[in-house]
């Protein structure tokens, strides 16, 4: 233990420093894998409610730390997005979406932005570079954003979307349900989609009460014209409610979980089997 200053005596905790060193060491690593190129893309499938054929893909970022295996997004994207390596990381997956994209002339891609990256001014023109390198049109892209940056800058957060939307590239609303979520946010940004998080679909088929806040939540997307995609969807009882709901599109591992441009490609061509 040590004095506080302040003539108190406080325990000091040496595990606090270990984690501090423990942070940095996997900053350090993980900048050495944004210059390197070693981020990871994988694809996980988006189905039609009403036929359950692939329409669109999620890019989600993937990173195998060197000496440790797989480290979670959970983990990686918060200390990117705090150090500002979310920047560079950010653009590194929308390229690799982008140039994936080229195999799949059927999908559309979505790709998810954080806050910190919608806010530095050059952020627009990356992505319209990106898409031109690519030779992607760019009303096949849809960035998801959770609702953190709508509500901490609203106005720059308009002007942002209204540059984005001009280029003809789609926004979507992600997490939708998981935080406080406002009608007034959705009215007032006008997403060109929204995306109903894991949480509120996880019971819709067994809980009376999470099937009404559903069908609420839909109808209420509707009534503003905003087509909405369900996440997390594991089991044919849940598609099934979110489809009668008036879900039009689904995502979970119940039709695929995120997986490698091979698989994907391989969904594609049995498509154009049918
Ligand atoms: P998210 O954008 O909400 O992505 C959906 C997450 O749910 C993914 O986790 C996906 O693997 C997982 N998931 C999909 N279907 C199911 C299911 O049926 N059941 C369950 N239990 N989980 C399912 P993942 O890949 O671990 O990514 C976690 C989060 O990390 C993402 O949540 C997103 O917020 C963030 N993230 C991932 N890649 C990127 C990226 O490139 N940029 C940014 N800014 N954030 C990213
Ligand atoms: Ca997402
Ligand atoms: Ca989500
Ligand atoms: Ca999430």
């Amino acid at each position: 233990s040590k004095e506080d200053g302040r003539g108190r005596w406080t325990f000091y905790d040496a595990s606090m420093d270990d984690e501090r060193e423990e942070r940095n060491l996997l900053e350090l690593d993980l900048r050495a894998a944004i210059d390197r190129e070693e981020i990871g893309v994988v694809y996980q499938p988006i189905v039609r409610a009403s036929d359950y054929r692939i329409c669109a893909v999620e890019a989600l970022a993937r990173w195998t730390r060197p000496g440790h295996g797989p480290v979670s997004p959970e983990v990686f994207i918060p200390i990117a997005e705090s150090t500002g390596l979310i920047d560079l990381l950010g653009l590194c997956v929308l390229r690799s979406a982008c140039f994936a994209l080229r195999q799949w002339p059927d999908l559309t891609i979505s790709v998810n932005v954080s806050p910190g990256q919608f806010r530095d001014p050059a952020f627009v023109g990356r992505v319209g570079d990106i898409l031109k390198e690519a030779e992607i049109e760019p009303s096949r892209l849809t960035l998801e954003m959770t609702e953190t940056y709508f509500i901490q800058n609203p106005a720059r957060a308009r002007q942002t979307l209204d540059m984005l939307r001009e280029m003809g590239i789609k926004v979507a609303l992600d997490d939708f349900g998981a935080g406080f979520s406002s009608v007034g946010y959705l009215r007032q940004f006008g997403f060109d989609r929204i995306k109903i998080d894991r949480a509120l679909v996880e019971g819709v088929a067994d809980r009376p009460r999470d099937a009404e806040l559903l069908h609420a939540t839909v109808a209420l997307a509707r009534s503003l014209d905003m087509p909405v995609t369900a996440e997390g969807v594991e089991t044919q009882a849940q598609a099934e409610a979110l489809k009668q709901a008036g879900c039009q599109l689904l995502q979970g591992y119940l039709f695929g979980k995120p997986s490698g441009q091979e698989q994907i490609t391989q969904m594609t061509v049995s498509l154009d089997d049918k």
